[in-house]
């Protein structure tokens, strides 16, 4: 077994990284920037190690200085989180050269599956279905339009080498091929230092469903059911849930084992993911694998009962996986929220300030994967996901319940969240139904955000003004705070924020 793991990444990841180490009796690094010195993930590593300034581009994305720390406190190994290195070819390689374990796949499967492009090649070798589309970057609009026209529009243009939803258009019309590839090779050349775009059909209305692989050194490759990820933003998950409405147990097969056979084709090792798009007729198409630990692991964890960071760590140290696929059922069902500090009603502008107040939620089937406390300085350095909240329950509809009761109960002071959004999506009904796809919330988003207040903060309003009413009787009213009892609904945040300052809550 590895004896001291380097975690080359912040916040709640690192965390849980560190108490996976702690649980399986390995020593754990961490490392951290100036800004990052007093966060918590440092206190809760056996050791630190100062790697540099602020910027991640001068400390968590800088490979060398990682090694040398790793090399400098006697770490066997590096566990890269997900984001920053996590799926540079060159570091896992760098890190295999100083004689170090890289907690992940090979190289050369983070190579594979490194370019959207190269990963369609390996999938369409290895009989995964993908989207339809090209395998190369396009070379001018002209072989766009030509592409296009042999599949119809909508079109959608995306970069290679991309991520995080960045470097992709959606294109409507042959006219407006031209500005959306020059569009898109910009972002993709600004993002990643590529401006390689390639076309791929757009597809109206699917749903986001990916699947867990976890493959030993020893040969066997397993899946571990799917995530359905179709509550998105900008291309980007906000919250996820295992398992999906739309995956039957025959269906969870078939793309278990189109998943299984991309990953083995890439000789894949450890835990990765390969997503997918599932339209509504069943057809599932291969988007792309993603050679890491995902944000919204946990929520297979809960389902299936195996820890997925556990057995990174296990299968890096060379033990084999002693389950079969068919132990592998999923369980009742698990939500996860993304809390980021991000301002929903004012169109998730980041916010930024010192947590003042934390109340983590607690009780059964409730999980915290957090990197703050109070008093953390949120800043503008790094992603502005604060924490996941994750949920398991019996059924979907008790899920849906229990995270609602677990959102009611999560405050955080000093900057804004994305707390009051999710509750206001446990509230939906389609959300309730399960009736979403990867277009729904962008639909829905403004009706979401706009609507009356929630049944929580009708409440606290009610209270506050009461209280305030009670007050304002035997003192002198105080600025911005004189109490109408029948508080019109658009008021109910500014009354919201006042209780909140007034510490009722
Ligand atoms: P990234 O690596 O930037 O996250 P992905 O290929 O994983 O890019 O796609 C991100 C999201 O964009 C998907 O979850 C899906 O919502 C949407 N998307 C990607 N490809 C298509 C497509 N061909 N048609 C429709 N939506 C797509």
């Amino acid at each position: 077994m590895l004896k001291k793991v380097l975690v080359a990444n912040r916040g709640e990841i690192a965390l849980r990284i560190i108490r996976a180490c702690r649980e399986l009796g390995i020593r754990s690094v961490a490392v951290y920037s100036d800004a990052d010195a007093r966060a918590p993930h440092v206190r809760e590593a056996d050791e630190a190690v100062h790697i540099g300034a602020s910027p991640s581009s001068e400390s968590y994305l800088v490979g060398e200085r990682l090694i040398q720390a790793a090399l400098r406190t006697g770490a066997d190994a590096v566990h890269p989180g997900y984001g920053f290195l996590s799926e540079r070819e060159w570091f896992a390689r760098a890190v295999r050269d100083a004689g170090l374990v890289w907690v992940g796949p090979p190289a050369e499967a983070i190579a594979a599956m490194g370019s959207k492009t190269a990963a369609r090649t390996l999938a369409i070798a290895a009989g995964t279905p993908v989207v339809p589309g090209t395998t190369t970057a396009l070379r001018d609009a002209a072989e766009a339009m030509e592409v296009a026209r042999t599949f119809g529009y909508p079109v959608l243009l995306k970069a290679a080498a991309g991520g995080g939803g960045k470097g992709m258009r959606v294109v409507r019309a042959e006219s407006e091929i031209a500005t959306a590839l020059e569009q898109a090779q910009r972002e993709a050349k600004n993002s990643f230092g590529d401006d390689a775009v390639y076309v791929e059909k757009y597809i109206e209305g699917p749903r986001h469903v990916e699947i867990q692989v976890l493959g030993d050194m020893h040969g066997t490759m397993l899946h571990l059911g799917e995530r359905e990820c179709s509550v998105q933003r900008r291309h980007q998950k906000m919250i996820e849930e295992a398992p999906s409405v739309a995956v039957s147990p025959e269906l969870r097969a078939r793309m278990g084992a189109a998943a299984v056979a991309a990953a083995k084709a890439a000789g894949y090792v450890n835990a990765g993911t390969c997503e997918f798009l599932l339209d509504a007729k069943g057809e599932f198409y291969f988007l792309e694998m993603n050679t890491r630990i995902q944000v919204e692991h946990p929520v297979t964890e809960l389902v299936t009962g195996i820890d997925l960071v556990q057995w990174q760590l296990r299968i890096a140290s060379g033990e084999k996986l002693p389950f079969v696929q068919s132990e592998i059922v999923p369980r009742g069902w698990a939500i996860e929220c993304r809390i980021t500090s991000e301002d929903a009603a004012n169109g998730f502008l980041p916010s930024t300030g010192r947590i003042s107040y934390l109340k983590v939620p607690s009780g059964p089937g409730v999980r915290w994967d957090g990197g703050i406390e109070e008093g953390s300085e949120v800043g503008l350095f790094y992603d502005p996901m604060l924490a996941k909240l994750i949920v398991w329950a019996p059924t979907r509809e008790s899920a849906v319940e229990r995270m609602h009761r677990a959102l009611l109960e999560l405050t955080i002071e000093g900057v804004e969240t994305s707390r009051d959004f999710h509750v206001r999506v446990m509230e939906d009904a389609d959300f309730k139904a399960g009736a979403i796809e990867i277009q729904w919330l962008e639909r829905r988003l403004p009706s979401l955000i706009a609507v009356a207040p929630t049944a929580e903060e009708v409440r606290i309003a009610a209270i506050a003004g009461a209280l305030f009413a009670e007050r304002d009787r035997s003192a002198p009213p105080v600025a911005g705070t004189s109490a109408t009892s029948a508080a019109p609904a658009t008021e109910s945040s500014n009354w919201l924020r006042t209780a909140r300052a007034e510490g009722l809550r």
